[in-house]
């Protein structure tokens, strides 16, 4: 169900309804490009028009962090209660288990080199059916993003994940998704960091309790700058936006009335 947190559009849809839908495309062969929203990429959306443009032009844009699910709830109260977060990296690795299972080709780009060297081998321990046709790292200037696209194009992939860091990924889609008719994009962040070893994913207790999120300001120092600056930006917007929902159409003609 599509609807809005600031502007930004965004699907209120279970795991399992967003793996099926992701799963029915790459089974059909068809075009999607998938977006997994967090508050900091709202927050940035909102100041950034080419990253609104790619958010409204994306397939299916799940809510990936907690954040968003707040939001949702304290702006739409009464709708969609039972409503949770779909985290992009579980998204994936269910995907993945269906690239697997129909020996689809896949295509990497972003990340280093070393992570990629290591996902290459748990990639083939974990997915031994799946077909790595590309690995690009993320590391290029912007003037190479013309043949980059070109190349992976080239190898036809059935599924192409892209780790530039947000909104670069999720931008780079946009302005690519034309050269691949039959693919599902989707920006992975720092999905292969993970599944390379690269770093680790908050343990499944503190998942539990909604406070991923706090995991990675504790360990990824470079990122906590960024958290912590968009977090309490998004929560004011979130607010904000809230009690001008409350304030009633006539209440600035009362005022004038009652004086
Ligand atoms: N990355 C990249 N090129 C860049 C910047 C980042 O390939 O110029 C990769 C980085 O190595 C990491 C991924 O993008 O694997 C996600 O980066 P980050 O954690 O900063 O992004 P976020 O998940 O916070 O959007």
């Amino acid at each position: 169900m599509r609807k809005r947190i600031l502007e930004q559009p965004i699907d209120i849809v279970s795991m399992k309804e967003a793996a099926y839908i992701v799963k029915a495309a790459l089974y059909n062969s068809r075009q999607m490009k998938v977006i997994t929203l967090n508050p900091e990429m709202i927050v940035s959306a909102c100041q950034n028009f080419e990253f609104q443009s790619a958010i409204n032009n994306a397939d299916l844009i799940v809510p990936d962090g907690t954040g968003v699910i707040w939001a949702f709830k304290l702006l739409n109260p009464g709708v969609l209660e039972s409503a949770n977060r779909v985290p992009g990296i579980e998204l994936c690795e269910n995907v993945l288990e269906t690239a697997n299972e129909l020996g689809k080709k896949i295509a990497i780009f972003g990340s280093t080199q070393n992570v990629l060297e290591k996902l290459s081998f748990s990639f083939k321990e974990k997915y031994p059916d799946i077909n790595i046709v590309k690995m690009i790292d993320g590391y290029h200037g912007q003037e190479e993003d013309n043949n980059i696209a070109s190349e992976i194009a080239s190898e036809n992939p059935d599924f192409v994940l892209v780790a530039l860091g947000s909104p670069r990924q999720e931008i780079w889609i946009n302005k690519y998704y034309r050269l691949f008719p039959h693919s599902i994009m989707i920006g992975v962040g720092g999905s292969l960091d993970i599944w390379s070893g690269k770093t680790k994913r908050a343990p499944q207790w503190m998942r539990n309790i909604h406070l991923e999120w706090l995991f990675r300001v504790i360990t990824q120092p470079q990122r906590s700058t960024r958290i912590l600056k968009t977090l309490p930006k998004f929560i004011y917007m979130v607010f904000k936006a809230r009690f001008a929902k409350d304030k009633p159409l006539n209440s600035n003609l009362e005022q004038s009335t009652k004086v």
